[in-house]
Formats: structure tokens, sequence, C-alpha cells
């Protein structure tokens, strides 16, 4: 059940003039265009008068577009029209499913310039990292349609006495509601929705509130795509009065959600209070992630890995590395050349070429950040920094950093952006270092860098994370690659873009019959 007859898209290589000429038009085109978005209940735009101005983060004087909120009579005919179009949607044969997704894929494909100048403007994103990002939205959706066929399409056969037919198949739930993030505004969006309609179910879409316009623009091309317009409802706006009005109704069939493990205890919590039906959540949350380096490891691997796990995406990635464990006898030698490569590293306008490090998304995140970085400068070592460029005034700019903390334990929340902690030790006190690792509680990723094989499976078998990264960065997963996912206070475990994600939104039934 594990072979494909599918690709993941195609990548580019930027460093031929003939391929990034394309996108550099493309961001050109864009790069005064002002977005709207609105919620969408059965395929109308409904403005409101609740309305907010997007401003870029890398720029506060540069307007995105403009964003209406979903008022809460809205998100009621939301949920009504999500629940009346349930039944329809999930009698609809999953070919047909299927060819929707596909086609929604070739969409994005379609218009994906413009979906790189939004993630650029929008969030903050950097052009490779606008490509990864439709690239990513597109597998998801392929990937998905495969596997809705799969195991959607026709009822698996059970043994069982002659006479009698035993069938066993899958069939969606209801109405879920998809809660996405702002880091992986078009990928994340696209994957939970797609993994929810593939599986029979209608959609809710709430988009965090700084992804609003990419949710608009992503909605509407699913509608075009021919998505009926009642299973997919953007129900944009802010989340904690959204979630209380949705998360109670026993219309609710289910919940996906990606984002921090504070807000995921919140929405468990009122989940469990609520009367009637008992549904699942499916949460993706933050990570404390690790990387241990032996004294066996390549420094220059070690150090290009580290810069990308940590600094990649300016460190808003929840598979970022975020504690970096070195041996003692190599620690002097891989900050020396760290510290070097990060000098190096560039901040500054997300839709320039020469930009390592783009901005963090908003103001909040940016205070939090530099109040941490301010703690530790306080009582720290500090191991590098990159320098902070003029043209980073006007934006949300956190100059990545790296600073040696004693253990994982000291750090009381997970940091979400480039703030990198090195902590040396000895290599007899590699237990005492996995069962710290253990004690944060969280299981997202682990990085490992080791040219002894042996070292590697000891360390991936003791970790208990979802996802291990052994002599190469930790972060990226790819579609039917990595499946992505994580467990204890990262989440509750389902991998998306793995073999077993569509079933996790899916009700289980049997039907036996005796002919
Ligand atoms: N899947 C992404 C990665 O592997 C991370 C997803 C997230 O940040 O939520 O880097």
């Amino acid at each position: 059940i594990y072979g494909e007859e599918r690709r993941n898209s195609r990548g580019h290589n930027l460093a031929v003039l003939s391929e990034l000429n394309p996108f550099m038009e493309g961001l050109r085109k864009w790069s005064s265009h002002e977005w709207q978005a609105t919620p969408i209940v059965n395929g109308e735009r409904c403005k409101s008068d609740a309305r907010t101005t997007v401003t870029c983060p890398h720029d506060q004087s540069r307007k995105a577009g403009i964003m209406s909120w979903s008022r809460p009579d809205l998100v009621e005919k939301a949920l009504k029209t999500a629940h009346e179009s349930f039944e329809g949607w999930n009698q609809t044969p999953a070919e047909q499913r299927a060819r929707c997704l596909e086609a929604y894929a070739d969409r994005m494909e379609a218009n994906e310039h413009e979906l790189i100048a939004l993630c650029s403007r929008e969030a903050g994103k950097s052009l490779l990292d606008g490509i990864a990002e439709v690239r990513e939205a597109v597998d998801f959706c392929r990937y998905y349609a495969m596997q809705a066929r799969r195991q959607f399409a026709e009822p698996m056969e059970m043994p069982g006495p002659t006479g009698e037919s035993n069938e066993y198949y899958l069939e969606g739930r209801g109405v879920f509601l998809c809660i996405s993030p702002w880091n992986f505004p078009l990928a994340i969006f696209t994957g939970q929705i797609m993994a929810a309609l593939a599986a029979g179910n209608t959609v809710l879409a709430k988009p965090a509130e700084q992804a609003s316009l990419i949710a608009y623009r992503a909605t509407e091309l699913m509608l075009e795509a021919g998505f009926p317009p009642g299973v997919i409802q953007l129900i944009p706006g802010e989340g904690a009065g959204i979630g209380k009005q949705v998360l109670s109704d026993p219309r609710l069939a289910g919940v996906t959600f990606t984002g921090s493990t504070t807000v995921a205890h919140i929405i468990s919590q009122t989940l469990a209070a609520r009367k009637g039906p008992i549904i699942p959540l499916i949460a993706e949350t933050g990570g404390q992630n690790a990387m241990i380096v032996d004294s066996s490891a390549l420094p220059e691997q070690v150090v290009k890995d580290v810069i990308m796990s940590a600094f990649g995406s300016a460190g808003q990635r929840c598979s970022a590395l975020r504690v970096l464990y070195v041996q003692d006898d190599v620690a002097d030698a891989i900050e020396e050349t760290l510290a070097g490569a990060m000098r190096d590293l560039r901040l500054g306008d997300p839709e320039k070429l020469e930009t390592d490090v783009g901005p963090v998304i908003d103001r909040d995140s940016y205070r939090v950040l530099m109040g941490h970085v301010e703690e530790l400068r306080a009582s720290h070592r500090i191991v590098g920094e990159a320098p902070l460029a003029d043209s980073c005034e006007r934006g949300f700019f956190v100059p990545p950093v790296a600073y040696e903390i004693t253990s994982i334990e000291s750090l009381d929340q997970e940091y979400f952006g480039p703030i990198l902690h090195v902590v040396r030790y000895d290599a007899q006190d590699l237990d005492k270092v996995i069962d710290e690792i253990n004690g944060a509680g969280y299981g997202l990723t682990l990085g490992i860098h080791s040219r002894s094989e042996s070292t590697a499976a000891y360390i991936e078998r003791r970790v208990k994370v979802g996802n291990t990264y052994i002599n190469r960065n930790q972060v990226g997963a790819v579609v039917g690659v990595q499946p992505f996912g994580g467990r204890g206070l990262s989440g509750t475990g389902p991998k998306a873009g793995g073999p077993n994600y569509l079933p996790r939104f899916a009700t289980e039934r049997v039907r036996s019959n005796n002919t």
C-alpha cells in the first residue's frame, strides 16, 4: 500500500537565470497589488464593516491588503451550510473528490507567482520559502487525492463464513473545523482542508489572523477548481471568539489544529467540556527540538545544517532547531565555524534574492523574541550573531543569534524565531542528554550528527520524537517522503503527508450481510 503512482512537484534551480527570471518578474508584477479577504460562505464573498489593514511584516509602511472579519451570524451561517452540505459530499464518489483536489493543485500552479508574492507580502516569506510553500501545498493535494482513491473508493472485503459478506469502509465524519497557522499560510491551510475534504467531510476553515489574505485567495482557487461551494466555508477572524462559538456546537464533528501547545490545550479542554458527541482533535503544535552532535561529526556539514535548521524561515517552523547539543571535544571548533557562518547571514527584504533571513511575523512575536534575547545577553555567553542591516528599520527583524545555556531544562517555553541555544556535553553524559531532551516533554524533530552508525541508531531509538534526521538538516519535511507530526507537547501524532493521515479524519464502518 505504500507504492506510489504520483510524483511530487518539480523543483527549480534558481542559479539558472532562465529559471529564476520568471519568479523575479512575478514578484515585480505583484509588488504593489493590494489583496482583499472576506469570509466566504456558500461561495459568497461576505464583506463586513469590521476590517483591518494588513501591512507587510518586513515593512510596516507597505500595505498587503484589507481583510474583513467574520461576525457571529456569519459563522452560524457557515456552520449551517457546512452541516447541510455534508451528506451530499460524503456520498460523492472518492474519485470525483480526488479530481477536485488535483484541479486545485493545478490552479495553484497556474497562479504560482501571485501566491508566492502573497506569501512574501503578507507573511514575510523569502522567494525560496514561497516556492517551497506552493510546492508543498500542491504535493498535499496530489498525495491526498491518491490516498482518497486507495482508501475511500471501495470497501475492503473481510474474510468471513460462507454466505456472509463482510465489508470494512471509511467515510467522512461531518463538519471539520480546520485551524491553520501563519507560518505555512498556504501549505498547512491547504493540507488540513484537503485531508478533511478528501475523507468526505465538509470544512470550516479558520486561518491564522496573520494569514487571511493568502487563505482567501486559496479558497477562491478551491472553488474555481470545482469543489461545491457548500463544502468549504472560510471564516477568517479572531480565534478565541470563533473558537468559543464553533467548538461547543453539536454540529461540529472534528477539529484539526496547527499552532501553539497552549492553544491546543484550550481547544482540548473546550471539546472535553462539550455536551453531545465526543469528537476527535488532531493537533500539531510546537517543539523544543534538539540536535545532538558527537565528536565524529563533520563540522562543516554540521554548521550548514544548523544554519538551515535554526535560522531558515527566520526560525519560524515548528520543526526548527532550538537546542544544539555539542560534545565538548569539538564544541570550540563548531562554535567558531558557526559564528563565522552567522556573520555572513543577510537579514532583510524577503523579496530580494540575496536575503537569507526575513522578518518575524508581527510585533508581538518580535517583542517576545527580543525579550528572550535580552535575558540571554545578561547572563550567557554569546556564540554568534548575524548583523542587522539598515534596511531593517521598518519591519520586525530579529537578527539570528546563538547563546550557550546549560540545559534544555532552563528554557521556559518555545521561542518561535531565529534564536539558537547551545549546550556542551561530555561524551559520558549522552544518556543524561537524552533524558533531558525527553524530559522537556516535546517530541517533534530531532537532529543527529554522528558518523558512528551505532551511536546514531541508539540516540534515534531513545529520543521520543516524531521525525528524526540523521546527518542532515531537520526541517522541510517533504510530502510522502517524511510524513510529519509529533507527540507529547508537540501534538496528537497523526502525520501530515503520510499514508495514515486521511483515516484520522474519517469514521470506520463495517457492513455484515448474510446474503
Ligand atoms: N513541516 C514543516 C517542516 O518540516 C514544519 C511545519 C510547521 O512548522 O508547522 O519544516
